[in-house]
C-alpha cells in the first residue's frame, strides 16, 4: 500500500544540521493500526508529514500503491493529501470561524463534491464519531474530546485509505483519551492508521504494529512487512477551490473580527471619499459652469459689427535690433494694427441667413438708422427718441442702436425671427404685454424696477432722479414713426432741413403708429443686460422703416452728393455712407448678433463663420467677437487644473490606503497561518490559498469602496448646505453614479493589488511549518 525507501529529511539551521529522517526504509499493509513510538524530536512528525505529503522528502522513494512520488508535481501532492490521507491532530485544527459542518466538509469543498453529496457524507461522517446531536454548534462551543471528534470526522468524511494520526490524544484527558482511541481503532479495521505517539501504553494497547523511532532511524518494528510489487490502480482528482469557497471562507473569517474590518474600511475608505468628494464638487460646478456659460451666451452673443478688434499676432511685432541715437523707426500702433473693417456685403448677410436655423434661432441686426419718432405730451407734439444716450453728451441721438451694438453686448434690439422667444425667455411682464409685431415695443426695466433715466427723457418724460412713474404712464403710450419725405423738407438752396414739429405732422397719413406695449423685468441675474434698460424693439422695426425710406428724397440726394446735405459741408465717402445709413437708405447691417441656442453649437456657428473667411484676402475678411467663449475658456480651464490638484491629492490618500490594506493583510496572513496549514494538509492548492486572501481583500476593498461613495455622498448635503449659504449657489456637490461605480471599482483593484502581495507569501508557506505555528 505504502513503501518508504531510504527517505532522507535533513534539516539546516546555521551550521547545523537536524537529520530528523536518516535513511527510513518501511512498508505498510493496507489495513493496519501502526503505532509510532519515540521521544521528542526523534522524527516521528516529520516521517508522518512525509507520509501525508505535506512535507517532501530530500531523498529516497515514498511510492503509493506501487507508484513512485519522485517525480509528483505539488499538484499531484496536494491531490493526494485531499483524496487519499486523512489527518488528525493534536491540537485538532478546526478552523474556528467555519461552522462544524463546514469544516467536516471543507476537504470535499476542496475537490468540488456536489453540495448534496457533500452534506450527506459530512453528517454520516459526524455521526459516525458521535456528533450527530451537536451537529449545528459553533467550534467554540465544543469541549477538547468534541472538538478531536470533528476533526475525525473531517479526516474520514472523504472516506481516506490512509488515516494519519499525530498524538490524538495528547491533549485530552485519560477518559476522553480511551473513547477517541476506541474511535480510530474502529477506523483502523477499514484503512491504513498510522498514528505518532510517545505514550508507549496507549501504543501496546491499541496498535497491531509498534514501530519505535530515535535520532531518524526506526530502531525497532514489532510486525515488518515486504511490499510485493503491487499493481493497484491509482488515480489522483485533482483538487481545485472555487471563488465562491474562497469568499466564504473570507467572509466567515472577516465576520469573526467586526471591529476590526469595519475600521479597516473606514480607514481605507477615505481616499475614495476625498476623491469621490472632489469629483462630486467639480461636476457640479462644471454643471454650474455650463449653466453660466448657456446664460453668457444669451447675455454675449457673437458680435460681428462693421468694426472690429483683431487678435493680436506676436509675428507683427517689428524687430527692431537695437536703438539708434540718430533715427527713429516707422511702426504702425497697437490699436491701427487691431482695427479691421468687415465689409458686411450682401453676400455675406445671405450667407448668415442661410445658417442652419438649428444652430440658432436669434440673429439680431442692427442698423444706424435713425428715425424721425414724434409723441404728444401734454397736448404738444414733441421730437423723442428710442435713445437712453444722454442727449447733451451724445452727438449723434439716432446712431444710438449702432452706438450700442458697438460699445459692447447690451442692445436694445431684438430679433423677431422667433416670435418673441428671445424676450420670452429673458424677459418677464411686469405690466402689459409681450409684443406682438412690429410696431409694439416695450420698455425694459432693471430688476430693481429702475429705468435709465436718459430714456425716459428722450422718450418725452420730464425726468429727474428718484422720480417715480405709474406703469400706466408709460404702457399704452403711443408715438409715430415719420418718413423722410414728410419729415424734411427741401429748401430751394437744394438742402434739406426737418419741417417744423406739428400736430399736423403727427397727423401724417403715411405716419407709422408705435405703441409701447408693456413693462419687462429680466427674469434672472443672467438675463440683466441682455437688452439694455430702455426701449427695446425688434429689428423688423428698423427694417421697415428702412423700406420706407430708402428711395426717399432727401435719400436720394445724399447719395449724389460729397455735402452733406443738411449742412453743406463737405464729407468724405466714408462718411457719406455713414449718413445715408441713418438716413435710412441702406439696407446693410450696423451689426448682427447671433445667439447661438447652446454652447456645442456656439462652436458650430463659430466653424461656420471661420468657413466664410477661408481663402478670402486680408481686406475681405470678416472677423467677428466672441466674447463668451473668452471667458468660458478661461474658467473652464480653472476648474479643470483645480480638480486635478484635489484629486492628486485624494489619489495620495488612496495609495496610503492601500499600503495600509497591505499590512492589514500581512497581519491577517499572519495570524491564518495555521489555517494556511489546515487548508494546505486538506488538499488546497497554492493558487487556492492566494485566492482566499484575494478574496478577503476584494470584500475588504468593495466595502471599503461602498463605504467611501456612500460617505461621500452623504457629505454632499452639509456641503451644499454650507456653498449655498456662502456663495448662493444650489446643490452644487453632486456625485454622478457613473463616478460612483467607478470608484469602487478602483477601490476594489487597489486594495487586491495591494493584499495580493501578502497572499502570494501565504500561498508559499510551507505546509508542515504552517501547522507547527501556535
Ligand atoms: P517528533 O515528532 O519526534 O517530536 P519532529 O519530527 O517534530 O520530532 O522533529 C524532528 C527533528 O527535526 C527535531 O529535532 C526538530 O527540531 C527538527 N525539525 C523539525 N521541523 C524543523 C524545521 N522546519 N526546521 C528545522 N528543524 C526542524
Amino acid at each position: 500500500m505504502l513503501e518508504l525507501k531510504h527517505i532522507k529529511k535533513y534539516y539546516h539551521v546555521g551550521d547545523s544540521v537536524t537529520k530528523a529522517l536518516d535513511d527510513v526504509s518501511v512498508a505498510f499493509r493496507k489495513k493496519e493500526f501502526v503505532a509510532i513510538l519515540g521521544p521528542s524530536g526523534s522524527g516521528k512528525t516529520t516521517m508522518l508529514n512525509g507520509i501525508g505529503g505535506l512535507d517532501v522528502y530530500d531523498s529516497g522513494d515514498l511510492i503509493i500503491k506501487g507508484k513512485s512520488t519522485q517525480d509528483f508535481k505539488a499538484s499531484d501532492w496536494d491531490a493526494y493529501r485531499n483524496n487519499s490521507v486523512g489527518f488528525i491532530f493534536q491540537s485538532y485544527n478546526i478552523i474556528g470561524h467555519l461552522s462544524i459542518l463546514d469544516n467536516v466538509e471543507m476537504g470535499m469543498t476542496l475537490s468540488g463534491v456536489g453540495n448534496a453529496e457533500k452534506k450527506a457524507k459530512a453528517v454520516k461522517a459526524l455521526e459516525r464519531v458521535g456528533l450527530g446531536p451537536h451537529m449545528n454548534k459553533r467550534p467554540n462551543q465544543l469541549s477538547g474530546g468534541q472538538m478531536q471528534r470533528v476533526a475525525i470526522a473531517r479526516a474520514i468524511a472523504n472516506d481516506p485509505e490512509i488515516l494519519l494520526c499525530d498524538e490524538p490524544t495528547g491533549a485530552l484527558d485519560t477518559e476522553t483519551s480511551v473513547q477517541i482511541m476506541d474511535l480510530i481503532k474502529e477506523l483502523s479495521a477499514e484503512r491504513l492508521v498510522i498514528m505518532v505517539t510517545h505514550n508507549p501504553d496507549l501504543a501496546r494497547e491499541y496498535a497491531s504494529r509498534i514501530i519505535e523511532f530515535a535520532d531518524g532511524k526506526i530502531q525497532h518494528d514489532s510486525n515488518p512487512y515486504n511490499e510485493e510489487t503491487s499493481n493497484e490502480n491509482f488515480a489522483l482528482q485533482k483538487t481545485k477551490m472555487t471563488y465562491w469557497t474562497a469568499l466564504k471562507l473570507s467572509f466567515t473569517n472577516i465576520k469573526t473580527k467586526k471591529g476590526r474590518t469595519a475600521l479597516t474600511a473606514f480607514a481605507s475608505s477615505i481616499g475614495i471619499i476625498g476623491i469621490a468628494v472632489v469629483l462630486s464638487l467639480s461636476t457640479g460646478f462644471q454643471t454650474q459652469v455650463n449653466k453660466t456659460q448657456t446664460n453668457t451666451l444669451a447675455q454675449m452673443p457673437i458680435t460681428i459689427s462693421q468694426t472690429a478688434q483683431q487678435q493680436q499676432k506676436q509675428s507683427d511685432k517689428i524687430k527692431t535690433a537695437k536703438a539708434s541715437n540718430q533715427t527713429v523707426t516707422a511702426r504702425v500702433s497697437q490699436a491701427d494694427k487691431a482695427t479691421h473693417t468687415n465689409n458686411l456685403t450682401i453676400d455675406y448677410l445671405t450667407y448668415i441667413k442661410n445658417m442652419s436655423p438649428s444652430l440658432s434661432n436669434n440673429v439680431t441686426y442692427t442698423y444706424s438708422t435713425g428715425m424721425n419718432l414724434l409723441r404728444q405730451v401734454d397736448g404738444k407734439t414733441k421730437s423723442v427718441t428710442f435713445s437712453n444716450k444722454n442727449s447733451k453728451s451724445s452727438t449723434a441721438t439716432s446712431m444710438s442702436a449702432a452706438m450700442s451694438s458697438m460699445s459692447g453686448v447690451a442692445t436694445s434690439v431684438y430679433p423677431t425671427s422667433d416670435n418673441a422667444n428671445f424676450l420670452k425667455k429673458h424677459y418677464q411682464v411686469v405690466s402689459g404685454q409681450y409684443p406682438t409685431s412690429a410696431n409694439e415695443v416695450v420698455l425694459i426695466a432693471n430688476r430693481d424696477n429702475t429705468v435709465n433715466i436718459n430714456a425716459l427723457k428722450n422718450l418725452g418724460y420730464s425726468a429727474k432722479s428718484g422720480d417715480q412713474f405709474k406703469f400706466s404712464q408709460i404702457v399704452g403710450t403711443t408715438l409715430k414713426v415719420v418718413t423722410n419725405n414728410d419729415y424734411y423738407q427741401k429748401l430751394p438752396t437744394g438742402n434739406y432741413l426737418p419741417n417744423k414739429i406739428t400736430d399736423s405732422l403727427y397727423n401724417k397719413a403715411n405716419n407709422q403708429t408705435i405703441k409701447v406695449v408693456g413693462v419687462l423685468r429680466a427674469k434672472t441675474k443672467d438675463s440683466d443686460n441682455v437688452l439694455a434698460s430702455g426701449i427695446a424693439y425688434s429689428d423688423k422695426l428698423t427694417q421697415n422703416i428702412i423700406k420706407a425710406n430708402k428711395n426717399s428724397d432727401i435719400v436720394k440726394a445724399q447719395k449724389d452728393s460729397d455735402t452733406n446735405v443738411m449742412t453743406g459741408t463737405r464729407v468724405d465717402s466714408d462718411m457719406r455712407d455713414t449718413l445715408i445709413s441713418t438716413l435710412g437708405g441702406s439696407s446693410t447691417p450696423a451689426s448682427i448678433l447671433i445667439y447661438p441656442n447652446s454652447f456645442k453649437n456656439k462652436d458650430k456657428v463659430l466653424s461656420y463663420l471661420d468657413k466664410y473667411n477661408q481663402g478670402k484676402s486680408k481686406d475681405d475678411k470678416i472677423i467677428y467677437t466672441d466674447l463668451a467663449g473668452t471667458v468660458s475658456s478661461l474658467t473652464g480651464g480653472l476648474m479643470d487644473a483645480i480638480t486635478y490638484v484635489l484629486i492628486a491629492f485624494a489619489g495620495i490618500s488612496l495609495v496610503t490606503s492601500m499600503i495600509m490594506i497591505a499590512i492589514i493583510t500581512y497581519t491577517s496572513v499572519l495570524e491564518r497561518t495555521k489555517e494556511i496549514g489546515i487548508l494546505k494538509a486538506l488538499g488546497a492548492r497554492k493558487k487556492d490559498i492566494t485566492r482566499v486572501f484575494d478574496a478577503e481583500t476584494t470584500i475588504l476593498g468593495v466595502a471599503s469602496g461602498v463605504l467611501g461613495v456612500v460617505i461621500a455622498w452623504l457629505l454632499t448635503f452639509p456641503i451644499n448646505a454650507v456653498l449655498s449659504n456662502v456663495t448662493g449657489l444650489n446643490n452644487v456637490a453632486h456625485l454622478n453614479p457613473m463616478h460612483g461605480v467607478i470608484l469602487i471599482i478602483i477601490s476594489t483593484v487597489l486594495t487586491v493589488l495591494g493584499g495580493h502581495i501578502p497572499a502570494r507569501m501565504a500561498a508559499k508557506k510551507d505546509a508542515a511549518t504552517a501547522l507547527r505555528s501556535e
